[in-house]
C-alpha cells in the first residue's frame, strides 16, 4: 500500500467507519474498522471464560476435548458461518493423565508434589527403590553414576526456565535423557520442575511414542530437599503412576470458513489450537487465541466482509500431542495444499505482537508490512522475525512449502505458566489479546483480499534448505520427527 493511502487509513482509526459487504466488487478497505472493532465491546473475554471455566482443560482424547469440539462448532454456527464442519485426524499414540503418588520413604517420609509427564508409561507396579541424584542428567553425569543408577529412581536437577530457549533446551534433552536413564537400566525418572513455588505442569517427554521409563516432574522445592538428603546418605521413595495409554485414537478440527468472492478456491487459514494440558484451564496455552479465532470470524461476519479469496476459521486438536490435528489436515487437503495462499496461527498466549514470524522466508515480510501499513510498529518498518521454530501448527504447512506466518508475541508472560496449574482465565491480558485479535483480523483481510499470494509455493528442495538454514532440521531430529520428513509421510512424498 502506497504512503498516501496509509495516511488515510489511520485517519480512519479516528472516525466511525461503516464496512458494508460488496460480494461483487472489491469492498472499500476495511481494516480501520477492524481495528476500532476490536478495541470496543467484543465477546472474546466471554468466550474465554465459558472454555476455561466451563469446558476446563481439555487434552485430546479426554471427553473434555471432546465437548471443546462441540463448543467450537456451536460457537461457529452461531456466529452464522456459511461453512461449518469437523474434520478427523489420526494420533499415532494414546496418552491421558491418571493417577499418581509418589513419596520419600526413607531416611524421612514425605509426600512429593508431582505431575506424571506426558508419553510416561505406567509404572507396572509401585516402585520402591533408592533414588540416586542424577546432576543435570547429562552423557558425564550418567558417566559418573555408573552401575549405581542399575535399578533406581533418576532425581534430574533443572534450573529455572526464564525464556523460550531454555523452554527449548528442555524439550530438547528429554529424548537423550531418556535413552540414557534406560541404558542404565534405571526404573523411573523424576524430573526437577522449572518453575518454583510448587508449581507443577504437564511436561511432554516424548512425541508420537511412549518413553522408554516412568517420568513425572516434581516440586522444586521436594527436589530440592531430595538433593539436600542424598548428600548425606541413602535416600528411598515410592512411585506409583498410572495413565490411560493406548495406540492410535481419532479427534477432530473444527472448521468455519467464509467462501472468497472472486477466488473460492484459494485460501488462508488463521488457526489456533483447542486442545490444551489439563493441570490448569488452558487460557493462555491457547484457550484465549482460540477464543482470538472466533473474534476475527465473529467481524469478519459482522461487518459482511467476504473478501477475494476462502477465509478458512480453523480450531485444531492434538496440538499438544506434537501438532497432530495440523498435520492431518495438511495430510487430508495435501492436493489443495498448493491453494492454501497463507496460514496464520496465534499459539503464545496473550503476549504482545511485535510481528510475525516469517519462518525462514524473509521475501514474505513484505506481505506483512503491506498488511499493516499505517499501523504504527507493524508497517514497513517492523523487523518480521525470520526465525522459525518446531512447536506449533504452521509447521506441517511449512514442511508443504505454504507461506505461514506465526505471531510474535512477547514470551515473557507466557512462560511463567506454561502448561502449569496456573494457566488460567485470570492470567490473560484481556487488552492484549483484543489488540492480537484485532491485529490476525487485519493480517487476514489483507493476505485474502491482495491480487497475489504474499509468497510462491516452495518446493521440496527448497523447504529442506530453509529446514537447514533455519536449524529446525535439529529440533525435528530432537523430536524424533526427522524420519517422517525424510520418508515423506510428513510434507512432501519422498523424491525418487
Ligand atoms: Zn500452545
Amino acid at each position: 500500500m502506497a504512503r498516501g493511502a496509509a495516511c488515510v487509513l489511520l485517519a480512519g482509526l479516528g472516525v466511525s467507519l461503516v464496512a458494508v459487504a460488496q460480494p461483487a466488487v472489491a469492498p472499500a478497505d476495511p481494516r480501520p474498522a477492524l481495528l476500532k472493532r476490536a478495541a470496543g465491546e467484543t465477546p472474546l473475554a466471554k468466550d474465554l471464560e465459558d472454555l476455561t471455566d466451563h469446558v476446563g482443560g481439555r487434552p485430546t482424547g479426554t471427553p473434555a476435548c471432546t465437548r471443546a469440539v462441540a463448543w467450537g462448532l456451536d460457537r461457529f454456527r452461531a456466529l452464522k458461518l456459511p461453512r461449518v464442519y469437523t474434520e478427523s485426524f489420526t494420533l499415532p499414540v494414546l496418552w491421558l493423565p491418571g493417577t499418581l503418588d509418589v513419596r520419600v520413604t526413607a531416611p524421612e517420609s514425605f509426600a512429593v508434589r508431582a505431575a506424571s509427564a506426558p508419553a510416561s508409561p505406567s509404572t507396572s507396579s509401585p516402585l520402591d527403590a533408592r533414588v540416586v541424584d542424577a546432576g543435570e542428567g547429562t552423557e558425564a553425569d550418567f558417566l559418573r553414576l555408573g552401575k549405581a543408577a542399575a535399578g533406581a529412581i533418576l532425581l534430574v536437577h533443572q534450573k529455572e526456565m526464564k525464556t523460550l530457549d531454555q523452554l527449548f533446551e528442555e524439550y530438547m534433552k528429554s529424548r537423550p535423557l531418556l535413552a540414557a536413564a534406560r541404558a542404565v537400566r534405571a526404573v523411573a525418572v523424576l524430573l526437577e520442575s522449572t518453575r518454583p513455588r510448587g508449581l507443577l505442569y504437564r511436561h511432554p517427554v516424548d512425541f508420537g511414542a511412549l518413553a522408554p521409563l516412568p517420568v513425572a516432574v516434581i516440586s522444586r522445592e521436594s527436589a530440592e530437599r531430595m538433593g539436600r538428603l542424598l548428600q548425606q546418605g541413602e535416600v528411598r521413595a515410592h512411585v506409583a503412576i498410572h495413565s490411560q495409554t493406548g495406540g492410535t485414537n481419532v479427534s477432530e478440527n473444527v472448521i468455519g470458513e467464509i467462501p472468497g468472492r472472486e477466488k473460492p478456491g484459494e485460501v488462508v487459514l488463521l488457526g489456533a489450537h483447542l486442545d490444551s494440558w489439563d493441570l490448569g484451564t488452558g487460557a493462555e496455552d491457547n484457550g484465549v487465541n482460540v477464543a482470538l479465532v472466533l473474534d476475527v470470524a465473529r467481524a469478519f461476519m459482522e461487518m459482511g466482509l467476504v473478501p477475494r479469496r476462502t477465509v478458512r476459521f480453523v480450531l485444531f486438536t492434538g496440538e499438544e500431542q506434537g501438532m497432530y490435528g495440523s498435520a492431518g489436515y495438511a495430510e487430508r487437503h495435501k492436493a489443495e495444499l498448493r491453494d492454501h495462499a497463507a496460514v496464520v496461527v496465534f499459539d503464545l498466549g496473550s503476549g504482545k505482537t511485535s510481528g510475525f514470524q516469517v519462518s525462514g522466508r524473509p521475501e514474505l515480510r513484505a506481505a506483512v508490512a503491506r498488511a499493516f501499513s499505517g499501523v504504527p510498529g507493524l508497517g514497513e518498518e517492523a523487523a518480521h522475525a525470520v526465525d522459525a521454530f518446531d512447536g506449533t501448527d504452521n509447521f506441517d504447512f511449512l514442511l508443504a512449502g505454504v507461506p505461514t506466518f506465526v505471531a510474535d508475541q512477547d514470551g515473557a508472560p507466557y512462560l511463567p505458566d506454561y502448561h502449569a496449574e496456573s494457566d488460567v482465565f485470570e492470567r490473560v491480558n484481556l487488552p492484549e489479546a483484543k489488540r492480537n485479535a484485532a491485529l490476525a483480523a487485519v493480517l487476514v483481510w489483507a493476505l485474502a483480499e491482495a491480487p497475489q499470494p504474499p509468497g510462491k509455493h516452495q518446493s521440496r528442495a527448497e523447504v529442506e534448505a530453509l529446514l537447514k538454514a533455519t536449524k529446525l532440521d535439529q529440533q525435528m531430529r530432537a523430536f524424533g520427527q526427522w524420519e517422517d520428513w525424510a520418508s515423506g509421510k510428513r510434507g512432501f512424498p519422498r523424491p525418487p
